[in-house]
């Protein structure tokens, strides 16, 4: 029986789930003696432990993998979209099932959940397209008698490492694409919020994907390093924090893997003066502090250009009080707790941090954080923030809103394209020349014009720029399927006697 660590400070359960790994279809308890709390951040009470994998499990995992390639890569292309499908058709009967798990895990209010299945299902459904995406090309008669035509192939056996803020979704973004173009999965998801993972497996085998096909280790950096470093895996998929994304991608790579490591944010929206201001602040209240500010696609900086900063800021003041911090479960709930008590406290330093450096604190969220056990913390305000603080420096990843004022649009410009991340940015503005100027100009990989959270339709690719990438290729799309393909050139002729002889000089294209 696996060794139940202590959850530090926090009440337990009367009965703890244990959060087995699923290995070659089947659920499968740890063995490892290690594990990890599982908590209900809203009760703020630990209500599982989740096993930890050793090098050895991940090796069964990979190993069941392996054994299901051959068989996974040969299935038809219709045969698998008619799994997909069927898959489809389970994760939409059970999106509120889904979304249930994250908010008890996770946090979230249920309607941001099950914001977060759907957007996950639309990657599933763009799979359901894999025969139209992994179409490759055909020149006939390229030589005479000679036809050349491009395939793309699955790489093996590929594995996803994932965050604790989008349990459901993230896994889709790789697993998805992975299993239809013909590759098998071990997945290791974050051990903060890791039922989502096991339920998608059932859920998985239910639809007919076979045994071995997707598999579901869970644990720390030992199982994060037992992928990076396992010989049979070929491609890894992470999604998480700036220095974990930068440390997998260069252990990946240098054991010969392909990856795609994406990384942190701190993601601008700029409001120039032209702004519909009512609608900016509408933005910055739901994309500032939804999902309590735990989205690498939030807006954690607002640059207020010119005389746009005191009408903004005004607006803002009177949006927030009306924020319904909550039990997530509750329907009018809109915003719910962080997702343990270490980072809810990590966040809430950080006002004190802002004030003592300088900013002004125009809400302050520990005042309006509700009673009880539970991880929450209120909506924050920091105004009068510079580039050399450290609240603009951090990831914060909680509902801490920052606001800088600059005098112009390029100032605006040059504090985005200057700073290390380039996840996401949105601008605010009614003029469509200087928004179309502001795509050309900003170093950010997804860009929102009057739209604050840009994340790309599913037949689009997910990714930012500079240290919130590592790796060339995005995550989901066309992208992902060229990420978990590689392609194959096939240069053919039929035997034709009147066209064969011997010739000894290189091939020539006539
Ligand atoms: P994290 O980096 O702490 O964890 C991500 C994964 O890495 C988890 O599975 C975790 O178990 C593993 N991990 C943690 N520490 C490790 C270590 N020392 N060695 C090896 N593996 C380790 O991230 P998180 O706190 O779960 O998620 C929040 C972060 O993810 C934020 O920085 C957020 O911006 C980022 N994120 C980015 C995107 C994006 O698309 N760029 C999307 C979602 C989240």
């Amino acid at each position: 029986m696996t060794e139940v660590a202590e959850a530090p400070g926090a009440e337990r359960a009367q009965e703890l789930k244990r959060i087995k790994h699923w290995i070659n279809g089947t659920p499968v308890a740890g063995d490892s003696g290690r594990s990890g709390p599982v908590y209900n951040p809203a009760a703020g009470i630990q209500t599982g432990e989740v096993d930890f994998a050793s090098v050895e499990e991940v090796d069964r995992a990979v190993q069941a993998a392996k054994e299901a390639f051959a068989s996974w890569r040969a299935v038809s292309l219709s045969r698998k979209t008619e799994i997909f499908f069927r898959i489809r058709a389970l994760v939409d009967e059970h999106r509120e099932d889904i979304a249930k798990i994250l908010t008890a895990e996770h946090g979230k209010v249920l309607s941001d959940a099950k914001g977060e299945v759907a957007r996950g299902l639309e990657v599933i459904e763009f799979c359901c397209g894999i025969p139209e995406l992994l179409k490759g090309g055909f020149t006939e008669q390229a030589s005479t008698g000679i036809d050349v035509y491009s395939i793309r192939q699955p790489l093996g056996v590929c594995a996803g490492i994932t965050p604790f803020n989008f349990p459901a979704m993230v896994p889709m973004w790789m697993w998805a694409p992975a299993l239809a173009c013909g590759n098998t999965f071990v997945l290791k998801p974050s051990e903060k919020d890791p039922s989502a993972s096991v339920y998608t497996a059932e859920l998985l085998k239910e639809a007919g994907v076979p045994d071995g096909v997707f598999n579901v280790v869970h644990g720390d950096k030992v199982a994060v390093d037992a992928i990076l470093e396992h010989p049979e895996i070929a491609a890894v998929s992470f999604v998480g924090s700036t220095p974990i994304a930068r440390y997998v991608y260069e252990t990946g790579t240098s054991h010969g893997k392909r990856v795609q490591a994406l990384g942190g944010a701190k993601n601008h929206m700029i409001v120039l003066p032209d702004a519909d201001i009512d609608m900016a602040a509408d933005a910055a209240v739901s994309a500032g502090y939804g999902s309590a500010g735990e989205r690498c696609m939030a807006v954690s900086m607002l640059v207020a250009v010119g005389d746009a900063g005191d009408e903004l800021i005004g607006a803002i003041k009177e949006r927030l009080p009306k924020v319904k911090v909550g039990d997530g479960m509750q329907p009018d709930s809109e915003m719910g707790p962080l997702v343990t008590r270490e980072h809810r406290d990590k966040v809430a330093s950080y006002i004190d941090k802002g004030r003592d450096e300088g900013a002004t604190v125009v809400t302050d969220g520990r005042e309006s954080a509700p009673d009880g056990g539970g991880f929450f913390l209120g909506v924050t305000l920091l105004d009068d923030v510079k580039p050399e603080m450290d609240v603009y420096k951090d990831e914060i990843f909680g509902p801490v809103l920052g606001v800088t004022r600059v005098g112009t649009y390029d100032e605006a410009v040059r504090l985005v394209n200057e700073n290390p991340y380039g996840n996401g940015v949105a601008i605010f503005t009614r003029d469509g020349g200087v928004a179309r100027q502001f795509q050309f100009d900003v170093n950010v990989g997804m860009v929102g014009i009057n739209v604050p959270i840009p994340v790309p339709v599913a037949y689009y690719s997910f990714g930012g720029w500079k240290n919130s990438l590592f790796g060339d290729l995005h995550v989901y799309g066309p992208e992902g399927i060229q990420f978990y393909t590689r392609g194959k050139v096939v240069t053919s002729r039929w035997p034709d006697p009147a066209t064969s002889k011997v010739d000894l000089g290189f091939p020539q294209t006539r």
